[in-house]
């Protein structure tokens, strides 16, 4: 699903600030706050402003803000310093996804694994 946003989503309540985050970075397309369960010391989640469910309601008009959202990912690299991180981006239930705002995971702050294991 493709929206401006959904009122049932608990991340379109963080961009609209019914529900408090800690913001690292926004603009007018792109939020990115802590998560509130820290897999890694440096875990953020970077989501767009408006609501999609996942990585497979994306469409061709989304492609500039997807890019930002990579772009966003290297300036909070460079700005917090870190040497080295993970961008991670689950999609659907067998993707191990449970909010349905499509986000890109950020972590860094400890050794990762080479791969994925
Ligand atoms: P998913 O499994 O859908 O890829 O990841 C959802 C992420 O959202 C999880 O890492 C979870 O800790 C985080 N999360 C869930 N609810 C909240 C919340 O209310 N605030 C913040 N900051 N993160 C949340
Ligand atoms: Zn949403």
């Amino acid at each position: 699903m493709r929206n401006k946003s959904s009122s049932t989503c608990l991340f379109c309540k963080i961009i609209s600030h019914e529900l408090p985050s800690e913001c690292l970075y926004e603009d007018d397309e792109i939020l990115a706050f802590k998560d509130i369960n820290p897999q890694a010391p440096f875990h953020v989640l970077l989501i767009p402003k408006i609501h999609i469910s996942t990585l497979n309601d994306l469409g061709v008009e989304n492609i500039d803000m997807a890019g930002k959202l990579f772009l966003t990912a290297k300036y909070l690299a460079a700005s917090n310093n870190l040497e080295g991180y993970r961008v991670v981006v689950n999609t659907n239930q067998q993707g191990g996804q449970v909010v349905y705002h499509m986000h890109m995971h950020m972590l860094a702050g400890r050794q990762m694994k080479p791969g994925l294991g």
